[in-house]
């Protein structure tokens, strides 16, 4: 292992030996039968995860999450549309900047940071707005405070929108199959629960959303086209060679490498998803009885909300929002506040992908925000959170 700090931020995150072996192949050719095999398994592996079954259609990108919500918002919107964003944080609202520069109409609705939204106010505004579709965060990766994506998409359904889940910092790690649920676009990217390097925008289409791309008034741009690259997927899965811009080859290796570990994953009696939803549950479970040990609370307000992905605990008093440099020096990478209504009053610590599997980094970290703590002044008992991490890690 090199001494580089160990990187417990929500995404980029820490590789599996698997997935770091594959990413450093170098680049095969984009029509190579390597190359083509490997895009093909990825492309069925992202059927299975997103639920879009043979009639949607799965997308992967050179990217990252942010070019995914803009090919999300671009083939389903434009001038004459409107969409309703249910806003959980920094990236609902980022939504609906990209909404509004596609020409359509965005509305917000926003909660108190840490909150969560009230199922009666999204109703009451579908009804009043009626929306073309409607865009809400799985978790938002700036307040930590995961959604009910189920009740919210089926919410979306009932008053005749199309729905569009922001999957970025959940899929691979909460319990979600989009399209099953009732998603008509669901993005994510590879940088974080599903446990990849930075560098693909995912994504997914019901035959909703590609009707409402046809629909749609004048086309979106070429690249974020999902007919551009439809063709192109379909020929990568049926093993053939074709091209209409250069994909990003090499990760498209760890892709593949990262989809069989994610489809094979084994949890107790659990496989697959489940056994991958399972993982990052219990990992969000044991940081967080440490950390409540140590006398630290969170930003969202309700247990319900708090992700599987992530942890933002909110600084005790007199604790500075420079705590992620202090806690750095002790060796292991957390990231500060994001939310601009609350960036100094929190933190933020990633726990996905691989690094969810492993209790000696989450006990890395443990010590290290502890450690971090401390020399601010925030006394703690140490032993006492570390065996509450042991307990609710050994509680699978
Ligand atoms: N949505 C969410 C929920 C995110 O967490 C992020 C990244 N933190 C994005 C969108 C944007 O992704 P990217 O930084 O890869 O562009």
């Amino acid at each position: 292992m090199s001494d580089r700090p160990l990187l417990m931020i929500p995404g980029p995150v820490e590789l599996s030996p698997g997935v770091a072996a594959a990413a450093a192949r170098p680049p095969p050719s984009h029509v190579s039968p390597e190359l083509i095999a490997a895009f093909g398994e990825s492309i069925r592996g992202l059927r299975e995860i997103f639920g879009c079954g043979p009639e949607g259609v799965p997308l992967v990108l050179a990217g990252s999450g942010t070019l995914a919500m803009e090919a999300a918002a671009t083939n389903l919107l434009g001038p004459g549309r409107t969409a309703l964003v249910v806003s959980t944080g920094y990236f609902g609202d980022r939504m609906a900047e990209i909404i509004r520069r596609t020409g359509a109409a965005a509305e917000t609705l926003s909660v108190t940071p840490g909150a969560l939204p009230e199922p009666a106010a999204v109703e009451a505004k579908l009804e009043q707005l009626r929306p073309f579709a409607l865009f809400f965060t799985h978790v938002d990766t700036s307040t930590g405070v995961r959604v009910d994506a189920q009740a919210l998409a089926a919410l979306g359904r009932r008053h005749g929108a199309l729905v569009v889940s922001d999957g970025v910092c959940a899929t691979g790690g909460e319990p979600l199959i989009a399209h099953e649920a009732g998603v008509d676009v669901h993005l994510t990217a590879s940088q974080k629960a599903l446990g990849l390097p930075p560098g693909l925008a995912l994504l997914s289409f019901s035959p909703r959303a590609l009707e409402a791309r046809r629909t749609r008034q004048g086309l979106p741009p070429l690249f974020l086209d999902v007919e551009s690259w439809r063709p192109i997927h379909e020929a990568y899965e049926q093993g053939r060679p074709s091209y209409f811009a250069t994909p990003a080859t090499s990760l498209i290796f760890a892709l593949r490498e990262g989809v069989r570990e994610l489809l094979s994953a084994r949890h107790g009696a659990l496989t697959g998803l489940p056994a991958v939803w399972a993982r990052h549950a219990r990992a969000a479970r044991a940081i967080r009885a440490a950390l409540q040990v140590a006398g630290l609370s969170f930003v969202p307000t309700e247990p319900s909300a708090w992700a599987s992905t992530l942890t933002a605990p909110l600084l005790p008093p007199g604790v500075p929002p420079t705590l992620p440099a202090t806690i750095a020096r002790h060796g292991v990478l957390v990231a500060g506040g994001l939310h601009p209504a609350i960036r100094e009053r929190y933190f933020r610590i990633g726990h996905m992908g691989w690094a969810a599997t492993q209790p000696l980094l989450l006990r890395r970290t443990v010590v290290a925000v502890l450690e971090g703590l401390a020399a601010h002044g925030h006394r703690s008992d140490g032993p006492a959170a570390l065996v509450a991490l042991e307990r609710a890690w050994d509680e699978g």
